[in-house]
């Protein structure tokens, strides 16, 4: 097997595009992918600070690697935030192999808790909750975009990069599909350059299969014990429905992801004429109270 691009030995085939590539050309051709996301939805600008989440998993480390290897060449800086959730024999293995990652590379590192955060932990949140059926990871997912959101403040950044990649963002989307708030898919939109604090995901048009081959090929030393929360919520269970189409009808997953972006442009503007804010915390919402809000409010009102 002959790489396409320069008669290498190819290690890798693109399944659906036919394509061909050996290490270094596979490699490159992420490089150049994540660049030109980046440039599209105009997500990093000059002079920026660009906050990294890193959670320790082969995502958010590649994403870090690449977006260096770019901010040696352009104008931004880059400083890498770890989310400590407090859960035990977890967090503790990907802490140590972010901290070594980015000494590496050379990147400020800096971790924030939900325990200095919030004044719990994960596992004391999950206590507290009221409600057996409410996921661990919704309650997770929701602290840790206050955290992240204090964060990037703390360090003053204009912009936070988290390493979801294309099939992140179609579970996302069938997700909110599927729970009947039809508003949250507006905020899937890619292009969000008029917000103050930008969220950008520079693999958001990457399939998942291509970041692993990618650390692996890169021997970038991800975290492997995954978290045992995991398999709790209904994301798993899309992860493996759109595999599965995928491994029958390759490209459908591309497919797919043009229509959320020509979704989630049409939903983002027809709630702008009435955009919602939290009466808490001022961020976007759907309700009176954003979610971040209500939930930690309410576990805090379980803790007194
Ligand atoms: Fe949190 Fe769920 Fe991720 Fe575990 S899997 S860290 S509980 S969001
Ligand atoms: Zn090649």
């Amino acid at each position: 097997m002959i790489c396409n691009r320069c008669k290498n030995q190819a290690v890798y085939t693109r399944k659906y595009s036919g394509e061909k590539l050996c290490s270094e050309c596979f490699s490159n051709s992420i490089l150049r992918k994540t660049a030109k996301t980046i440039s599209k939805y105009k997500m990093i600008q000059n002079n920026e600070t660009v906050a990294v989440a890193v959670s320790g998993g082969k995502d958010s480390l590649a994403l870090l690697k690449i977006i260096n290897e770019m901010a040696a060449t352009h104008n931004f800086r880059i400083i890498a935030i770890t989310i400590d959730e407090g859960i035990p024999g977890y967090r503790n293995e990907a802490l140590e192999i972010v901290e070594k990652f980015c000494s590496e590379l050379n990147v400020e590192h800096k971790t924030y808790s939900y325990k200095e955060l919030f004044d719990l932990t994960l596992d004391n949140a999950l206590e507290l909750r009221e409600n057996e059926k409410t996921s661990s990871c919704s309650i997770c997912g929701t602290l840790r975009r206050r955290a992240i959101d204090y964060a990037a403040k703390d360090i003053g950044a204009d912009v936070i990069a988290t390493g979801h990649n294309l099939d992140d963002t179609l579970q996302t989307f069938v997700i909110n599909m599927l729970s009947g708030d039809a508003n949250k898919i507006g905020w899937m939109d890619p292009e969000n350059s008029g917000n103050s604090l930008r969220k950008i995901k520079p693999f958001c048009e990457i399939y998942e299969s291509e970041i692993v081959f990618y650390a692996f090929t890169n021997s970038i030393p991800f975290q492997s014990e995954p978290c045992p929360h995991m398999n709790e919520g209904i994301r798993t269970e899309i992860r493996e429905f759109l595999n599965s189409l995928e491994g029958k009808h390759s490209g459908i997953k591309n497919n797919l992801y043009q229509s959320v972006v020509k979704v989630s442009h049409i939903v983002k503007a027809s709630n702008y004429k009435q955009k919602i804010l939290c009466e808490k915390c001022g961020n976007e919402c759907t309700g009176k109270i954003c979610s971040v809000c209500s939930v930690v409010l309410k576990l805090k009102e379980n803790q007194t």
